[in-house]
């Protein structure tokens, strides 16, 4: 490895490169000769200022260092996906599940470790929204990053568990920081949660999209509805499993019943659904585990959007720990983890997203399971052919000059129709710009007055835009580049699209964009009106 990493170095300085993109072709170039995982810049970095000291101490040798640091500090992947990605912690509290994996350590919400970067962030400034969120945005900046549209993520648990007025004030002062950015008005502040929104619908840093986490067994219509209030655009439910007698062994206190009435709750409401899966559970075995996977992308009642893959660890803090040590549970194993994940990217749809392929659990607190931290490079280099939206995400290397074509996917979700447009490169290996429209079926006029809100005034048939993506590099609100497919109408093209779909194929007319609230203004542009929290449009 150190030679590798020492190579790498000395060559990159050699040749003069001058880009990120350059640099990870030479990365690759080395490490393909060295017969190895590509390394991460993280770690480059790292070796390189402990193993060169004297080389850019060095006055003659400080500049090529200098300019060598400056390509390999920023994580370009970052805004590659076309968002600033911000999460945010909230602060610990019980959370209503046992699960005998579950980590818990005093002071650090459930579910997460002290020594995780996000949580020792959060930590620093004692769970601060407002401060966790413009240090963020501080970071991302110097690394070079544009951060105009930023995605939030709230972690820390069970969202739907922390007290009602706690969730709003954590995801009030969220707004405010980025309304204020880069000035800083910290301490109480007495605006209201919709003010902040609506000063962010113009702000110069807007919060596009917001995923809030949370369990299967606390979403109900009133939920939906409060997530909606908070501007709340994906989900992320801890599914775990899709059977019962591996989630009750595991204390996970829901039923695969409840994960699927979730689902069809959020993607009805237009909702973005990632599932948090995690194999090797105790009671489940290598072939259940495959067969998890296959269902989930095969059975209409299940069919998430996006999924995090987070094989079971053993930690210190964790029931498991005490089972492991009687030797009554035996986790995954690194060959059988890289197995399993061969075997998922093989029967993944184009239409989902392998957001987390492992949890990145620092090494130190795995006290058994699977601790492989570069195992997407380390399938990537085993030439294995994923078509999951982020393995063809364009990222750095698009021109006006490809080839572009419109492929459309139709497929049975909770009881709805999903059809899944996206323009991708005529072979499908590289996407630029996606979009989700669903028709929900048995969505009825609903009587409560409360939930009457989720009905935009539609009753049977409602067309939902749930997602609209347009990949490559970030560009600013308002701006134009010429390597980036954003801004370049791919994602207005896709609407009008869908807009004739929603019409033509279901008669459906009237249509629903779930846009987070710095997206409100995009679609005004494209005649949306704000209903409820919805943006909808008369077809
Ligand atoms: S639901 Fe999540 S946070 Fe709660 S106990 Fe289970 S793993 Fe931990
Ligand atoms: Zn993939």
């Amino acid at each position: 490895m150190k030679k590798l990493l020492a190579t790498i170095i000395k060559e990159a300085i050699r040749r003069k490169c001058k880009s990120p993109e350059d640099f990870e072709k030479l990365k690759k170039e080395i490490s393909k000769r060295f017969k190895t995982a590509t390394p991460r810049n993280a770690d480059i970095k790292r070796f390189g200022l402990e193993e060169f000291q004297e080389l850019h101490s060095r006055k003659e040798k400080a500049e090529p260092w200098k300019n060598f640091e400056k390509i390999i500090k920023s994580k370009k992947v970052r805004t590659f996906s076309g968002v600033a990605v911000v999460a945010v912690l909230t602060k610990p509290y019980p959370c209503r599940g046992k699960c005998l994996y579950c980590p818990t350590e005093a002071e650090i919400p459930k579910s997460y470790l002290s020594n995780e970067p996000a949580v020792m962030r959060a930590v620093s400034v004692k769970f601060n929204p407002y401060q966790q969120v413009q240090k963020r945005l501080r970071a991302l900046e110097i690394n070079g990053h544009d951060t105009s549209k930023i995605e939030l993520i709230i972690m820390g648990g069970t969202f739907s568990d922390l007290p009602r007025k706690y969730q709003y004030w954590f995801v009030k002062e969220c707004y405010r920081a980025a309304n204020d950015y880069p000035t800083s008005r910290l301490g109480n502040s007495v605006s209201k949660l919709t003010k902040e929104q609506k000063r962010n619908e113009k702000a110069k840093h807007r919060i596009v999209g917001l995923t809030l986490e949370t369990r299967p067994d606390t979403l109900d219509g009133k939920e939906i509805e409060s997530y909606r209030e908070l501007g709340c655009t994906r989900v992320e439910i801890g599914v775990q499993s899709i059977y019962d007698d591996v989630l009750e062994k595991n204390r996970r206190g829901h039923s695969v019943e409840q994960t699927v009435k979730a689902t069809k709750l959020l993607k009805d409401a237009g909702f973005k659904v990632s599932y948090h899966l995690m194999p090797g559970l105790w009671g489940s075995n290598f072939k259940k585990d495959i067969e998890m996977f296959q269902i989930i992308f095969s059975d209409s009642r299940f069919q998430p959007d996006l999924v995090k893959i987070y094989p079971c660890v053993v930690t210190q803090n964790s029931v498991l720990y005490n089972l492991w040590k009687k030797k009554k549970y035996k986790p995954l194993t690194n060959q059988q983890t890289e197995k399993l994940i061969i075997a998922i990217k093989k029967i993944i749809p184009p239409y989902v997203r392998i957001s987390r392929l492992i949890r990145d659990i620092p090494d130190t607190s795995i006290v058994a399971g699977p601790n492989i931290s570069n195992l997407r490079q380390i399938i990537q280099n085993k030439g294995i052919n994923c078509q999951c939206i982020r393995c063809r995400e364009v990222r750095g290397s698009y021109t006006n000059q490809e080839k572009i074509t419109l492929r459309k996917i139709d497929y049975d979700a909770s009881d709805g129709k999903e059809i899944f447009l996206e323009y991708c490169s005529p072979d499908h290996k590289k996407l630029y710009s996606m979009l989700r429209l669903r028709i929900t079926s048995s969505f009825r006029r609903p009587t409560s007055k409360k939930n009457k809100r989720l009905s935009f005034g539609i009753s049977e048939r409602t067309a939902i835009i749930r997602e609209v993506h347009t990949y490559g590099k970030l560009v600013p609100i308002g701006a134009r580049e010429k390597k980036s497919p954003q801004h370049a109408g791919l994602g207005k093209k896709l609407i009008k699209r869908a807009e004739q779909i929603a019409k033509e194929e279901f008669g459906c007319q009237k249509i629903a964009v779930i846009a987070g609230i710095g997206v409100r203004e995009y679609y005004r542009k494209l005649g949306y009106r704000l209903q409820d929290t919805y943006m909808v449009k008369k077809l």
